[in-house]
């Protein structure tokens, strides 16, 4: 800050009442202005900020706390700019996906042979933003369950043996729901009135596999 904004500073401040008038102190108070402000624009606006909110003059720290709602202010003012800017790129890196995007993603699994056909849902957005919400593909959100059903059956009708993520999971449920029906029947009939499964029986156990299944729990007692 030039000597002249700071006299200039100073003499603006002194319509607060009870700014002091001696000659030391004016300069505590120069001093401290000096290290708030930096530049003769920053000493403008602590000066338009301090007779806005005090008719008396407020003391040191008061012009300490002054100066930080300017910095906190002009913070959130530089934040906001930040976020416009990145939602116009984000918008335009989403507006070049949809141009191409179906609306909906297929994910094969060739070790399960399992079909998936999503919604997209492609985000677009600044991770180094605070406050962000993230742009989605709009594709995606409207897609409808019809149109995912017919693009499942196409994918499935290109891969024969191959089945629906569901279809898979739903096997699966159902093959463990067998095992635990099978170990139930061995806590009920436990052999020789035992408390535990006497054999394990894997499911679709033929009578011959019976004795190799799982052997934890064979004949221990607890
Ligand atoms: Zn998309």
């Amino acid at each position: 800050m030039t000597n002249t904004k700071l006299e200039e500073t100073l003499g603006r401040l002194s319509v607060l009442k009870w700014f002091p008038t001696n000659p030391y102190a004016i300069t505590a108070i120069g001093e401290i202005l000096r290290e708030l402000c930096p530049t003769d624009g920053d000493a403008t606006d602590l000066a338009r900020e301090v007779l806005k909110s005090f008719d008396e003059w407020c003391g040191p720290q008061s012009l300490r706390k002054a100066r930080a709602v300017i910095l906190e202010a002009k913070l959130a003012k530089e934040n906001e700019r930040k976020l416009q800017a990145a939602y116009v790129v984000a918008g335009a890196d989403r507006k070049e996906h949809e141009a191409t995007c179906p609306g909906y993603l297929v994910e094969l699994d060739s070790e399960a042979r399992t079909v998936s056909v999503l919604p997209c849902r492609a985000g677009f957005g600044a991770t180094d933003i605070k406050i962000w919400h993230w742009l989605r593909c709009r594709k995606g959100d409207v897609i409808s369950p019809r149109l995912l059903r017919e693009v499942l059956e196409a994918e499935l009708a290109k891969r024969p043996g191959w089945v629906s993520l569901d279809t898979h999971y739903a096997r699966l449920v159902c093959e463990g729901k067998q095992r635990l029906d099978t170990q139930k029947i061995g806590v009920m009939n436990p052999a020789g009135g035992l408390s535990v499964p006497a054999v394990f029986i894997p499911p679709m156990a033929t009578p011959e596999d019976t004795g190799q299944g799982r052997t934890d729990h064979d004949g221990t007692n607890k």
